[in-house]
């Protein structure tokens, strides 16, 4: 099992990863999509882990693979049917985190009905950060968030954007899913999102949680 580590050195091994899709509104738009009145969710398994700094191994094959940047929230205890106003008490640390997405197969998977797990759960689709230990000003903090590829900004937005909060998430999430320690919800994606390639490099940054450098391997 692949383990993701907080700044301290301490290490956990993520049972499970929650994305939240449709979550920022120009996102949305973006792609085309509806927002509603509930969050939409999928999941990727402990197998799509994969560190942020190492060079991304992108599937080649299967068409476009995209990038989005998003706040990835690392679990601290179990929990199930956890309060809005109690939510602070689950959160461990706060990361940089890609929800790398096979798009033409997620667009596929759309037009057809069908669920979205090989396009948003292969092997490596979620690169993450170490983890900034989580302070509770942080809970309601406007973070700007921008990822730069070969220098140029391609995608910002700020977690004020977001529709659905990170509280609202980890309530919403624990009433489907029991959350464990280690687990780790990704909040969604600002818009700008687009294709990577071979050799691009990535600049990410969340303010106050963290600002990593990497690249696509060649
Ligand atoms: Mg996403």
């Amino acid at each position: 099992m692949k383990t993701v580590q907080l700044r301290s050195g301490e290490k956990f091994q993520p049972g499970k990863i929650i994305g939240v899709g449709r979550n920022y509104q120009k996102h949305i738009e973006e792609m085309k999509a509806q927002g509603g009145a509930e969050p939409v969710l999928f999941l990727k398994p402990n197998s799509a882990l994969h560190k942020l700094e190492s060079p991304l191994p992108v599937p080649s094959g299967f068409g476009e693979v995209h990038h989005e940047i998003e706040l990835a929230v690392l679990i601290s205890r179990a929990g199930s049917r956890i309060t809005e106003s109690n939510a602070a008490d689950y959160i461990l640390g706060y990361g940089v985190a890609l929800d790398l997405t096979l798009r033409d197969v997620q667009s596929r998977a759309k037009q057809n009905g069908l669920p979205w797990a090989v396009a948003k759960g292969f092997d490596n689709s979620c690169p993450v950060s170490v983890f900034t230990p989580f302070v509770p000003q942080l809970l309601n903090a406007d973070l700007e968030i921008a990822l730069k590829i070969n220098g140029q900004l391609r995608q910002q937005g700020r977690t004020s954007e977001m529709i659905f909060s990170v509280p609202f998430l980890i309530s919403y999430i624990s009433t489907f899913f029991s959350l464990e320690p280690g687990d780790i919800i990704l909040t969604g994606t600002p818009d700008g999102v687009g294709p990577l390639l071979p050799g691009d490099e990535l600049e990410l940054s969340i303010e106050n949680v963290g600002h990593y450098h990497t690249r696509v391997r060649s």
